[in-house]
């Protein structure tokens, strides 16, 4: 990877449109984008497409008076800005967290909070591009599988673009909050009795034979389009350095591939004139965090192995977003950690948890149990201390947790322990609490 000062030495173009392709990941094959929903992997060798830039960039006028996702338009191929579906999505708090940083024996700890976005989790990142440029493209119907976060979020984005949503979940197994959502939004609902991975298998089907519904789960390149933008607000908010260390939940592949895509994106091409001006030429490590009973990705980096992966056939974690064993985006997913340097491993529910309550405690920040599974990761290897090489490099780095999902979307999962009606009551008035405190 090169840095170049330049935004772009490439000629410019008569329109953006000539500047895009989509390509296969694997075999390099490339496709019009606006193909895209006739088919959704590569004709040639059936692995994930993702979009490419071909030429220079086409400026856009007023991109820099936008805020989030859409400040960064020239990066994203969609060709009409009539077609925009926002919901103000992006441009999340970046915290720093010195009391956890302390704890862990570390220098400099951040977390990007992206329970912030207009749904509560990251899936609205992508959500917009993907609504926008299947309201482009001129679908009616759109579709996906989801753990929760993404039925949220795709509901909220079809409501507003006058869409017909259509979400599968697995039957019992997504968190309350997030189907209370997929309901308000007015999606129709179709539980599907198995796990995640024949959710999407089933979606998957009905989209490739009938070509009036455009999938939306997270192999669709613009949606990957739109989380690549974390990075872009990542390198603006931490003053045009690029972090040491980027370390995230990893469940179907898809934010990994996106956070990557981002910063290879800014040291392939500098960027400067759209993120501004950053310091070094150095890539971020990426660190993928899974839960225990669903890891097949950490497995597989474990083993030493990036061309292939284990599914789980019964992925089983408490946190639920990341419930998934056969992730569809594993391949991408493994280039990041490779192509980074970086790596990836996992964490037990029980430790999840405690990191989940240690980043409310701590610093005010509550998240959903997958969103923990980066502190559970750093609480983990400080425990091993000298004994992780990770560890001894990460403690002198600067280091950004990416937090997927707000806690309030799953509240059941921490209330589990603690059960509201066994807190401590009084009568109403003053002389009892003061005897309480007294107590104390
Ligand atoms: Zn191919």
């Amino acid at each position: 990877m090169r840095a170049s000062k330049k935004t772009s030495s490439r000629p410019k173009l008569r329109s953006k449109k000539d500047g895009y392709a989509l390509r296969c990941f694997a075999c390099k094959e490339t496709y019009a984008i606006d193909d895209y929903g006739k088919f959704y992997r590569c004709k040639a060798c059936g692995n994930l497409l993702e979009v490419k830039r071909t030429g220079g960039l086409k400026k856009t006028r007023d991109a820099g008076s936008r805020l989030g996702v859409w400040k960064y338009l020239d990066l994203i191929p969609l060709w009409n800005e009539k077609n925009i579906i926002s919901l103000s999505e992006g441009g999340t708090n970046l915290v720093e967290c010195k009391n956890l940083a302390n704890l862990l024996g570390l220098k400099s700890l951040y977390v990007k909070f992206e329970g912030q976005n207009p749904t509560g989790s990251f899936k609205d990142r992508g959500m917009t591009v993907g609504i926008s440029k299947a309201v482009e493209l001129g679908f009616n119907t759109v579709m996906c599988a989801s753990t929760g976060n993404t039925s949220a979020s795709l509901a909220a984005y079809s409501a507003r673009a006058n869409l017909h949503c259509i979400v599968l979940v697995p039957k019992g197994k997504i968190a309350m909050g997030k189907i209370a959502q997929a309901i308000a939004y007015g999606a129709e609902i179709i539980q599907v009795d198995g796990n995640f991975d024949d959710s999407l298998r089933v979606a998957s089907e009905i989209c490739e034979s009938n070509h009036e519904i455009l999938l939306l789960n997270s192999l669709n390149p613009f949606r990957i389009e739109g989380q690549k933008t974390t990075s872009f607000e990542l390198v603006e908010q931490l003053s045009g350095r690029i972090p040491d260390y980027v370390v995230l939940p990893v469940g179907n592949g898809g934010n990994i591939t996106s956070i990557w895509k981002g910063f290879s994106e800014i040291l392939e091409n500098g960027l400067e004139d759209i993120v501004g001006p950053h310091r070094g030429s150095k890539a971020p490590r990426i660190i993928g965090v899974q839960a225990e009973g669903a890891a097949p990705i950490a497995r597989a980096f474990m083993a030493g192995r990036f061309d292939s992966i284990h599914p789980v056939m019964n992925p089983h974690t408490e946190a639920s977003a990341i419930n998934i064993g056969s992730p569809v985006s594993w391949m991408k997913a493994l280039a990041a950690i490779r192509d980074s340097r970086g790596s990836a491993d996992y964490v037990s529910d029980e430790e999840i948890f405690t990191a989940q309550k240690l980043l409310a405690s701590k610093e005010g920040l509550f998240v959903e149990p997958a969103s923990a599974t980066p502190i559970a990761y750093l609480s983990k290897i400080a425990r091993i201390g000298e004994r992780s090489n990770e560890y001894e490099r990460i403690k002198t780095s600067t280091v950004v947790c990416i937090t997927t999902g707000n806690g309030l979307k799953d509240p059941n999962a921490l209330l589990k322990d603690v059960s509201p009606a066994s807190l401590r009551t009084i009568p109403a008035d003053a002389k009892s609490l003061e005897t309480v405190l007294v107590n104390n």
